[in-house]
């Protein structure tokens, strides 16, 4: 199967890679993850993500690259 990269991983035009998309802190560690309502990917701390765990998605339809994990 063969993605689409640019419409599959389109962030958040509001999205900004050094602050939670939710709450706006620059926490020390960001998650990249889908939110459900446009499928778009955003970045959000910890926190949020699991006070908002219905409204967005882990993305793992492709390896982390670098030292976020190993590839499936
Ligand atoms: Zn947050």
């Amino acid at each position: 199967m063969k993605y689409d990269d640019e419409k599959c991983y389109q962030f958040h035009r509001k999205d900004l890679p050094d602050r939670c998309f939710a709450c706006g802190r620059d926490a020390a560690r960001l998650l990249i993850v889908r939110q459900v309502a446009g499928m778009m990917l955003v970045h959000l701390c910890p926190d949020c993500m699991l006070d908002h765990v219905d409204d967005y998605l882990l993305d793992n339809t492709r390896p982390w690259v670098g030292e976020k994990g190993k590839p499936a």
